[in-house]
């Protein structure tokens, strides 16, 4: 099964994306986290990345597909984050059929009031905020690592990132839709009940 979760900001696309990898085995892959461990290893590409990241605009799309290229051709997987503009949908399309694509939607407001309490965690990447807090403030329940606010989840950040969801994003929605493999699910509810309904798409 060769999946994509694309979701606007805060819209719970990492969190189901892991439940859903949770649930079958199938490969988790973040472009955002594979990003942010390329920047935090400070390689070279990593050095050049990082400004992208801190002002919320998207990388370029011929370093993300260099960096997403070697999970493509592993088996079962989830992409989490990726593609977001129809530059990056091309290359995917010829390198892949993807079987399905979940949409998670929600409005603008309340995307600034899930991102405004999120946080995460700098050694293994989980996710806090509103539907869950650590049970030690600014501590990974996971594995102790420390829980940061990144950059991009700035008010400023925020607002350029969901401009480029509503004008980029959007085309990469519709072109799956039109594909006929597209399914809208409302993410402006608990964790849970979205889950379910993910569930559900898949028979798992
Ligand atoms: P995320 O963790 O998915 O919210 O992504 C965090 C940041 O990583 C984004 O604001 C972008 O700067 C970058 N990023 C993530 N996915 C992509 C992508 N598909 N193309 C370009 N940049 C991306």
């Amino acid at each position: 099964m060769k999946v994509a979760i694309i979701g606007i900001q805060g819209s719970g696309k990492g969190t189901q994306a892991a439940m859903l990898a949770k649930a079958t085995g199938w490969q988790h892959i973040s472009t955002g986290d594979v990003l942010r461990d390329e920047i935090s290893r400070e390689t070279a590409l990593g050095k050049k990345l990082a400004h992208f990241l801190d002002k919320g605009d998207l990388a370029p799309d011929h370093v993300v597909f260099s960096l997403m290229l070697p999970y493509l051709h592993k088996g079962h997987f989830i992409l989490d984050g990726y593609p977001r503009s129809m530059a990056q949908v091309i290359p995917l399309d010829k390198e892949v059929i993807l079987d399905k694509v979940v949409v998670l939607t929600m409005p603008d407001n309340e995307v600034y009031r899930r991102i405004g309490a999120r946080r995460q965690c700098k050694q293994c990447h989980e996710i806090y905020g509103l539907n869950r807090q650590p049970s030690k403030a600014g501590v990974c329940d996971e594995c102790g690592g420390k829980l940061f606010k990144r950059d991009d989840d700035k008010p400023e950040a925020i607002e350029e990132r969901l401009k480029i969801f509503h004008t980029e994003t959007m085309q990469v929605i519709r072109h799956y839709k039109k594909k006929g493999i597209a399914t809208e699910i409302d993410a402006a509810r608990p964790v849970e009940d979205v889950f379910a309904d993910i569930r559900k798409l898949f028979k798992v």
